[in-house]
């Protein structure tokens, strides 16, 4: 659809599409910068009609500055006779970020002060990034760091740091309203699954179900290298940040932890209030975070000269699962299910920022007579298909004064959105219930 060729049985089985776009992009060398990251969004383009934008080198960005571009052809640790003991191209891992260019025989010691490993988990790789400070090493495991017993090694590190551009990705779905709903994920980590792959798989997949429907808000995907692509976006946008009325960063949702969701800095936004109010009627184990100034991008958009309402969706936070920035967050730590429980939550808190609204009550001195109108519901009963039941029609009867939302509403019903917003439909069908303001679905 829209120019862009679906991912066979993209659209009916969800979980196979997401997995099969994560391993697509999984064995790619991704930065903030660089062509790798170019190539991931050129994959990421051909599931969405995706703009690409380009940003020099030098570009100021209110405090900082777009860094050179990085490339890589090639880098490793060879022995002295040329046998190749730690190698890029075998996992790009092993290359720490923005390493600069070098080709040298290096002795024992000062090799040991450039590598990084993990003694804890001696068979994992670690990722390690230096975009702005210039430096260079290699992550390698424990083990193969404990066989480099020779005096010297030849170091080579075949990279390009060089004047170029920041890339990103930007899909703009727009709806009836010009306010928008910003989401939001880091496309800067090489081989990494859970972290930056899942979210990106997510963000994929909820936009190609939004292309297909009618939408009442304007919706913008940001595909985005982590901290100076956000950066780069609100330098680009000041003017339209007060449009976004509710946002979330998408990150690690693949892995078998309950879902998260960390509130944004105002902590009271709408989008905190509909994310826990999803979260909590799952069902499932969950966890409401407040915001703390440390994670993902939401600690750009919540900056205080920008205190935009965005909250960050996620399963395992940061830093909090021993995987994290390691080799082992790989395609055997994402689980197909994860995935498609963390689209579902993330499709239920569109669905209440696209339904939710204020309604009147047009039959409001008494009880209006259900039964004469076919509506007449068990109470608690067995919920008729329209997943609905009598006291969802009485709620909403009773709050529907030109005050109450469909979210307070369910709030106060302690039922599932969803069940409110249909009993609702049944009565806006029957005449019973209208609109109080304009905006309201
Ligand atoms: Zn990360």
């Amino acid at each position: 659809m829209d120019g862009t060729s679906a991912r066979r049985g993209a659209d009916d089985d969800p979980a196979a599409a997401m997995f099969e776009l994560i391993e697509q992009l999984y064995p790619i060398c991704r930065s903030i910068t660089g062509d790798g990251l170019r190539r991931s969004l050129g994959i990421i383009g051909q599931e969405l009609p995706l703009e690409l934008r380009e940003v020099p080198t030098g570009t100021p960005l209110f405090d900082w500055i777009v860094p050179r571009e990085w490339n890589v052809r090639d880098a490793y640790i060879a022995t002295l006779d040329g046998r190749r003991v730690v190698d890029f191209a075998q996992c790009n891992l092993h290359l720490l970020q923005y390493s600069t260019p070098l080709d040298r025989v290096v002795e024992h010691a000062e090799l040991l002060s450039h590598l990084h490993t993990l003694p804890e988990t001696p068979d994992w790789i670690p990722y390690r990034t230096s975009y702005y400070s210039e430096n260079w090493g290699f992550c390698l495991s424990q083990r193969q760091a404990d066989q480099l017993s020779d005096a010297a090694y030849r170091v080579v590190i075949d990279t390009t740091l060089a004047p170029g551009h920041l890339s990103y990705g930007e899909l703009v779905l727009p709806g009836a309203r010009e306010e928008e709903v910003l989401l939001s994920c880091h496309v800067c980590h090489p081989s990494l699954a859970n972290d930056n792959l899942s979210g990106i798989a997510i963000a994929v997949a909820l936009a190609r179900r939004l292309m297909a429907v009618k939408r009442r808000f304007t919706y913008r995907f940001l595909f985005i290298p982590g901290t100076i692509g956000s950066l780069a976006w609100l330098a680009a946008n000041e003017a339209r940040v007060p449009r976004v009325k509710y946002g979330l960063v998408l990150s690690c949702l693949g892995d078998s932890a309950p879902m998260t969701y960390k509130a944004s800095r105002r902590g009271d936004a709408a989008i905190d209030r509909i994310a826990a109010h999803v979260l909590r009627q799952s069902g499932a184990p969950h966890r409401l975070l407040p915001f703390i100034p440390y994670g993902y991008d939401e600690r750009q958009y919540c900056s205080p000269g920008f205190d935009m309402p965005v909250g960050c969706l996620m399963r395992s936070p940061n830093g909090t699962f021993p995987e994290y920035h390691t080799s082992a967050d790989n395609l055997d730590f994402i689980r197909r299910d994860a995935l498609a429980h963390s689209l579902e939550m993330l499709e239920r808190i569109v669905a209440v920022i696209e339904g939710d609204g204020v309604f009147l009550n047009l039959s409001p001195k008494g009880e209006p007579q259900l039964g004469k109108r076919g509506l007449y519901r068990p109470i608690g009963g067995q919920k008729e298909a329209g997943g609905f039941d009598g006291m969802a029609l009485l709620w909403v009867l009773s709050l529907a004064d030109g005050k109450h939302s469909l979210l307070d509403t369910a709030e106060r019903a302690g039922m599932p959105f969803a069940a409110i917003r249909a009993a609702a439909d049944a009565l806006i069908e029957k005449g019973l219930l209208a609109p109080a303001r304009q905006d309201s679905a």
